[in-house]
């Protein structure tokens, strides 16, 4: 999972971002190998595979038929369905500064 690290006035702390899958991409530019070359690494929510590239594609037009136009990769409980992951804060510390006054 990437991660970036984030320093502000208050705090210096570690992100982490789940990578997320785009909706609308694939169903924009996705040519019918694409859809079977995906069905490798694309599994439904359960984990289990889908069938066949017609059914993986259903399922993206079902995501897009709910207005979402990414889906998380992985377990995120943070999500946008339009932006991605919107991060989760692992860790706080004090800025070097702050503490080097005391
Ligand atoms: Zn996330």
């Amino acid at each position: 999972m990437p991660t970036e690290q984030i320093v502000t006035p208050e705090k210096t702390y570690t992100r982490r971002v789940h990578l997320c899958q785009s909706i609308t991409g694939p169903l924009r530019n996705w040519k019918p190998k694409d859809w079977k070359n995906a069905l490798r690494w694309i599994n439904k929510g359960d984990g289990s595979k889908y069938a066949s590239a017609d059914e993986l594609k259903g399922a993206f037009l079902a995501e897009l038929a709910k207005g979402h136009e990414v889906v998380p990769i992985g377990d995120c409980d943070n999500f946008d369905y339009k932006k991605g992951c919107q991060g989760h804060d692992i860790e706080t510390t004090p800025p070097a500064d702050e503490s080097a006054k005391k």
